[in-house]
């Protein structure tokens, strides 16, 4: 099949060194909150990819040693024998699918916090952690750097013998010591190992000869490199330093995956960095440079854009994080030519946010994503239907789509009503602002599913009343209604609201996805919600030619975003479009000349002056529908269940998980749906001799 789609190219098998992976679809590593605590999480995640048709599925940094200790996050572990076990779940899982398994051993150097280990923290020179922590890590000595090596060499041992065909030096993302030993921010040191380039990429060169020494005849050995910080004569550049580390190693390593660093600028969200493809131009000289195969990233989902990356010379292997997070069956799907049924990354880097809070992978686009294991959920396969034949899906946001796909796809006669003109809810409205137009894909793929069953009926411009609802005769009825914004200042920092002149002419998030726009400058955008909304709003308005002053009673603009990578950017753009600033005030009331905030540490108070005001507090969930259809007795209703924002107001991606969730829990016995919410891996409390 794969040769008469044109996509024949992405099929070929590449060899790496001793190991030869089936096609060139590439999982490249990337954490996922499961890691050394949730082992077998993290072995059926990553073998759903193997699944899915990934030719090399990678794991995530795995610490080598105590001196690298990342907790309270999970990544992987390999500091001893113990570990093997853990890791050999997924080498065998993943090998059960025809794919191969890598491994990236990463020591963190400074950017580890040892708050577990309570080791000391090592760098090539004396330097502050990242975090405010007070703790600097030491400069490495010569012995220091002997013991790193061994360390290194013991943990590529324990990979092999864990089952791992591709065995990585990491060296990207500012995250670990062989690029901090590259570069001069972290490396001041004035013997062999700093001063001169050959100096400081002398330690990346011995950690490939030794590991190829120790494993290399059966293991590929990949050198995971970031050619380019993005911080122009500031930093390394792929067209300088980055590209003399390449022509230097060049033949040492099996494969090269290069990629830019840090990991805001690797994994950059479509907000900031709009194009798929986007690293290309820091990576395409690698090629020529080296005969060795060469794995790149860039948030790659087209396939037509995957086989002109091939042919043009710039890649033998397709990389992916994010594409495969979102659908780990994609390599499959283009091969079966099912390209237009891709779940696309929209690139909102939620699946970032989980490991930033130390918890499981979660996807906005694939709400299977982390529960491979826990709760057996396949992101291709749904149980079939039961013995009830129809479902109403009141409201089509993501939690509504979601629900109707998932529901016909079981086989139910799916009607879906909803009340806009355009199906999407939220999703669609929120795609409207700036930058944020790639997350219309969360509904353009779920209504390109549902458009193409015999068994589903879509209806727009139409909201039902509880009357509506009854006369259908569907006895399975699914709310989700969403919500709407409060006008009345109600928010985390101001609890009873606050008076609103009706002078002053008041805005919602609503307003303005609705087309809406102050009547007059100068604007307050006002921000208690402290996700990513504000900010967008406020920069959207600004670039309208409105003075605009952003107020929060947060320390910074938007911190959400700091979870997903986001937060420097945010706050740079609201500056860089003339925004003023107003942070740690709530708001105590709006006047008919402005608003008047009160500090959040004195309560002293000012006043703006402005002509209008958007507030952006809280949303209210609409549950009114819902309420009523519950409130009349005897109504008929098998099932009335209110799902995803009008039940729990959050996220896109949990309103969608809500959907889904509601689809694969109908008509499961309740009991079993409460007794056991998802299998946990608990700890061992086996006694252990061996210290
Ligand atoms: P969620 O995120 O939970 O999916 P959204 O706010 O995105 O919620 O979507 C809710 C959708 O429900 C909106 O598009 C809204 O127009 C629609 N809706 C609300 N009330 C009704 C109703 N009574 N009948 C039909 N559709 C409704
Ligand atoms: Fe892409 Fe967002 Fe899913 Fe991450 S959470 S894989 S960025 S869609």
């Amino acid at each position: 099949m794969s040769s008469a789609n044109g996509y024949s190219v992405l099929f070929e098998p590449v060899r790496i060194g001793p190991v030869t992976a089936r096609n060139r679809f590439y999982q490249v590593p990337h954490c996922n909150g499961m890691g050394h605590l949730r082992p077998q999480a993290e072995a059926a995640m990553r073998a759903m990819k193997a699944e899915g048709g990934w030719a090399v599925v990678s794991n995530q940094e795995t610490e080598i040693h105590p001196t690298s200790d990342l907790s309270p996050f999970a990544e992987n572990r390999i500091w001893d024998e113990r570990d093997i076990p853990a890791l050999r779940l997924m080498t065998d899982g993943v090998h059960d699918k025809g794919a191969l398994a890598a491994i990236e051993l990463a020591h963190n150097g400074s950017h580890a916090q040892n708050h577990l280990s309570r080791a000391p923290i090592l760098a090539p020179s004396d330097i502050s952690l990242e975090t405010p922590y007070p703790k600097q890590a030491r400069a490495m000595d010569k012995a220091d750097i002997r013991e790193f090596r061994k360390w290194h060499r013991a943990a590529a041992r324990r990979s092999k013998e864990a089952g791992f065909d591709i065995v990585y030096v990491y060296a990207g993302h500012h995250m670990t010591l062989p690029q901090h030993f590259l570069l001069p921010q972290y490396n001041n040191r004035s013997d062999e190992y700093g001063g001169s380039l050959e100096n400081r990429v002398r330690l990346m060169r011995e950690l490939l000869e030794e590991t190829k020494e120790e494993v290399g005849d059966t293991c590929a050995v990949a050198l995971r490199f970031a050619v380019d910080e993005m911080l122009g004569i500031d930093g390394m550049q792929a067209h300088e330093e980055g590209r003399a580390v390449v022509e230097m190693l060049a033949e040492l390593p099996d494969l090269w995956d290069v990629n830019v660093s840090d990991w805001s600028n690797d994994s950059a969200t479509t907000r900031f960095q709009p194009k798929d493809g986007f690293q290309t131009p820091y990576v395409e000289f690698v090629k020529q440079v080296t005969s060795k195969p060469v794995v790149a990233v860039g948030r790659l989902t087209s396939p037509d854009m995957m086989v002109s990356m091939v042919q043009k010379g710039i890649v033998d292997f397709i990389g992916a994080a994010r594409p495969s997070i979102a659908d780990p069956f994609l390599p499959k799907k283009i091969e079966q030519g099912r390209i237009d049924e891709i779940r696309e990354c929209i690139g909102c880097n939620i699946c970032v946010s989980a490991d930033s809070l130390g918890v499981p992978i979660r996807c906005t686009q694939n709400p299977t994503m982390g529960e491979e294991w826990r709760r057996n959920w396949h992101p291709e396969q749904i149980e079939e239907k039961g013995k009830e034949d129809a479902a109403l899906v009141v409201g089509a946001g993501p939690a509504g789509l979601e629900c109707a796909m998932q529901l016909a796809k079981r086989g139910y006669h799916v009607t879906v009503a909803e009340a806009d003109a355009e199906l999407g809810g939220r999703v669609s409205r929120e795609s409207g602002l700036k930058g944020l137009g790639a997350w219309k894909r969360v509904a353009d793929h779920r209504i390109y599913d549902l458009q193409q069953r015999g068994n589903v009926e879509l209806f727009t411009e139409s909201r039902l009343s509880s009357d509506d609802v009854l006369e259908l005769d569907i006895p399975n009825v699914f709310i989700a209604t969403g919500t709407h914004w409060r006008r009345d200042g109600r928010g985390r920092s101001v609890s009873k609201g606050v008076t609103v002149s009706d002078q002053m002419q008041v805005l919602t998030p609503d307003d303005i996805m609705g087309g809406g726009l102050p009547a007059a400058g100068p604007v307050v955008v006002y921000d208690d919600d402290q996700a990513y909304i504000g900010g967008v709003i406020a920069e959207q308005l600004a670039e309208n030619g409105f003075e605009v002053t952003f107020v929060t009673p947060a320390s910074i603009v938007s911190p959400f975003t700091e979870l997903t990578l986001e937060q420097a950017r945010v706050q740079r753009g609201l500056i860089e479009a003339g925004v003023s600033i107003v942070t740690l005030q709530a708001l105590s009331e709006v006047t008919a000349e402005g608003v008047s905030v009160s500090c959040r540490y004195t309560g002293r108070k000012t006043h703006i002056n402005c002509n209008s005001v958007v507030l952006i507090t809280e949303r209210i969930r609409e549950t009114s529908l819902y309420d009523s259809l519950r409130s009349i007795p005897d109504n008929g209703l098998k099932t009335l269940e209110l799902i995803g924002d009008a039940s729990n107001p959050g996220l896109i991606a949990d309103a969608v998980y809500a959907g889904h969730m509601a689809a694969r829990n109908f008509e499961r016995d309740p009991e079993d749906v409460a007794l056991q919410p998802f299998r946990r891996e608990l700890v061992s409390l086996e006694m252990d001799e061996v210290l």
